[in-house]
């Protein structure tokens, strides 16, 4: 088995083909995938794990927010260097004008996603009346995302060499040693929002459901009936919508806080990569905004 970027890239292409709709969106990941490649693998993250690394027992395990700026500058610089050659004209452009830049205004987005990184925590009940919770991320927004992802994770999977961390694309076998008293509804290893929700069966736990992380992919536990950004428990508000054309992805949906998540049901599909597969669903994606629901972390390519 390659790189989760490798995996992640060999998933894209070959949804590519079976998801005509998504076929361009998947083309650009796939090519993202690579770019994000070469980042992990500039990453010192040993280097960097024990910098940004949380006193013991405190969680999240990272304080990303402390992520080193210099460091990170020519590796940003050399990402969007690439990024110029890919994707939608928009793309594209933004990547230039960032280029084109000072090397201290270059770095700008980065400076606000980490400094950003410690919101508030997610709610714990329904938004105020009129409150805008819409999340927008800007086209810069998307770039600092794309980058930070392969720098996040690197830093995640060295934790896992003396400490319990797992990736769904690298270490499924290890998902019953995950800590079974996280149970919060971000990860305990970055502080990031969930991407997506996995059901799998275990030996000790049918219809096991974890989140994974949108930013360093670390799963860990999740109490199924619940909605994860609310906490909402009731079944008579967590309806799900599935769509005939893709059986082992589903709409999770909570209608206390209006926000959706996205299943990946690992017993219908098992050669899923949830992070792939999710974003591969887009049309689940068009039908929750139909119906005014708001995705609780949009995936790194903003849907
Ligand atoms: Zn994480
Ligand atoms: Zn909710």
């Amino acid at each position: 088995m390659g790189s989760i970027w490798s995996v992640r890239r060999a998933r894209a292409t070959h949804l590519l083909d079976r998801t005509p709709h998504a076929s361009e969106i998947l083309t650009f990941y796939a090519g993202l995938t690579e770019v994000q490649e070469r980042v992990a693998a500039q990453v010192p993250a040993a280097e960097w794990l024990a910098l940004i690394r949380s006193p013991e027992s405190d969680s999240p395990w990272l304080r990303v927010d402390t992520l080193p700026l210099d460091g990170l500058a020519l590796p940003f610089r050399e990402f969007l260097s690439r990024v110029a050659d890919l994707g939608t004209e928009q793309i594209r452009e933004g990547a230039r004008t960032l280029l084109s830049g000072d090397d201290d205004g270059r770095i700008d987005p980065l400076r606000n996603a980490l400094s950003s990184w410690r919101e508030p925590e997610l709610g714990r009940g329904p938004n105020p009346e009129g409150e805008e919770v819409e999340e927008v991320e800007s086209l810069f927004g998307f770039y600092a995302r794309a980058f930070l992802d392969p720098v996040i994770t690197s830093i995640a999977q060295a934790t896992s060499t003396h400490d319990i961390a797992s990736t769904p694309e690298t270490a499924t076998a290890q998902t019953s040693a995950l800590p079974n008293d996280w149970t919060r509804n971000s990860c305990y290893v970055c502080g990031g929002q969930p991407q997506v929700a996995v059901l799998r069966d275990l030996s000790e736990s049918i219809g096991h459901r974890s989140l994974t992380c949108s930013m360093c992919a670390t799963e860990w536990r999740f109490q199924r009936l619940t909605c994860p950004h609310c906490g909402e428990t009731e079944a008579g508000k967590l309806p799900v919508h599935t769509a005939e054309s893709i059986a082992h992805v589903r709409v999770d949906a909570c209608t206390t806080c209006s926000r959706y998540i996205k299943t990946v049901d690992l017993r219908k599909q098992g050669n899923a990569v949830p992070l792939v597969d999710e974003m591969a669903a887009v049309e689940l994606d068009l039908w929750a905004q139909e119906q005014g629901l708001t995705k609780v972390r949009t995936n790194v390519l903003g849907l």
